[in-house]
């Protein structure tokens, strides 16, 4: 246990796991979340259902965080922004509002959040002061970003040695949609996002030290699907039988790792839940012959270091934190 567990880390790039599942209900896994930490920077791409409270468990302070990221616009990846906002407004140390980085439409998401939270923002400063709930700095701001004429990938933020690309990936009918390749101190780490088998993913992961990919098994998913439907819920059995289409499957995004030449695989976004260790193989299929680096099925609490001196370490947030 450490007062702040970030500060603890060496030098380098690391990925933290705040959610690895989806929006299906999985007592095991949050809504998508990832925190990136760059040196002492602290980033947060998608933050689901229970992200402020899987980070406080990690022991990342949400008032370190430097800017939110989001790939796109699924309630499943902006779903617990409310209460990061709030959460990071009235943490010791915490400057300004929290930054909203995006595609187009983020400005939308961001105000009607800022409108939803408008009264509570107004009942805590009134409640516990300017001091500690400035009214000036309550909610979100969008800092939207979008690719150049032709352009697959751009460059939303390059300062202090970090520096962090956006590219293209396809959840169509979800659009746009988005992923991120973080690079810093000579490290490198690509966030998937929600997609299919992306070949504008391959190539902006290129010799990536790690890939952190969507995955959801086809097999694994029928079954639910086939479930549903001999159980009369046809909606459900619906939804199953779409939701293929828009996700890689973990031979797929192997098959982008091997491709892309990056170093390591993590997969999340699970689908379906597994609530049992013995469906991870049926969920892996053929990945692990697709792909010859470490590859792992994330889990809640990961972390991922990629320290400046070189080297993959993985280990557990979980119980780091003043809180755990
Ligand atoms: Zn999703
Ligand atoms: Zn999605």
């Amino acid at each position: 246990m450490s007062a702040d567990p970030v500060a603890d880390l060496p030098d380098g790039l690391h990925l933290a796991i705040c959610g690895s599942g989806s929006p299906l209900p999985d007592p095991k896994r949050g809504n998508p979340c990832v925190a990136v930490i760059a040196g002492r920077r602290v980033f947060v791409v998608d933050a689901g259902e229970r992200a402020s409270e899987t980070l406080n468990r990690m022991g990342i302070d949400p008032g370190g965080i430097e800017a939110v990221l989001l790939t796109h616009f699924h309630s499943d990846h902006i779903g617990g922004l409310g209460s990061l906002a709030i959460q990071r407004w009235v943490a010791q140390g915490s400057r300004g509002r929290m930054r909203i980085i995006g595609p187009p439409g983020v400005e939308r998401v961001v105000t009607g959040y800022n409108e939803a939270f408008a009264l509570d923002n107004g009942y805590r400063t009134a409640h516990h002061g300017e001091e500690i709930a400035p009214s000036e700095t309550a909610g979100m701001t969008a800092e939207p970003f979008d690719f150049p004429e032709g352009a697959d990938s751009t460059i939303v933020l390059d300062d202090g040695g970090l520096k962090i690309t956006a590219f293209r990936v396809d959840h169509s009918p979800a659009e746009p949609a988005v992923g991120f390749r973080f690079d810093y101190e000579g490290r490198s780490l690509v966030i998937s996002g929600d997609t299919s088998y992306s070949p504008v993913l391959v190539e902006a992961a290129a010799g990536a030290d790690l890939l952190v990919h969507d995955a959801l098994s086809p097999e694994l998913t029928k079954l639910v699907e086939d479930a549903a439907s001999a159980a009369g819920l046809t909606a459900r059995a619906k939804i199953f039988a779409d939701i293929p289409d828009y996700h890689a499957s973990p031979v797929q995004a192997a098959d982008a790792a091997r491709e892309a030449g990056v170093h390591a695989l993590a997969l999340t976004h699970i689908v379906p839940p597994l609530p049992l260790k013995s469906l991870e193989g049926p969920f892996l299929g053929d990945a692990r012959e697709r792909f010859s680096g470490p590859l792992w099925i994330a889990q809640d609490g990961d972390l991922y270091s990629l320290s400046a001196g070189g080297g993959l370490d993985r280990s557990t947030m979980f119980g780091r934190g003043p809180g755990s």
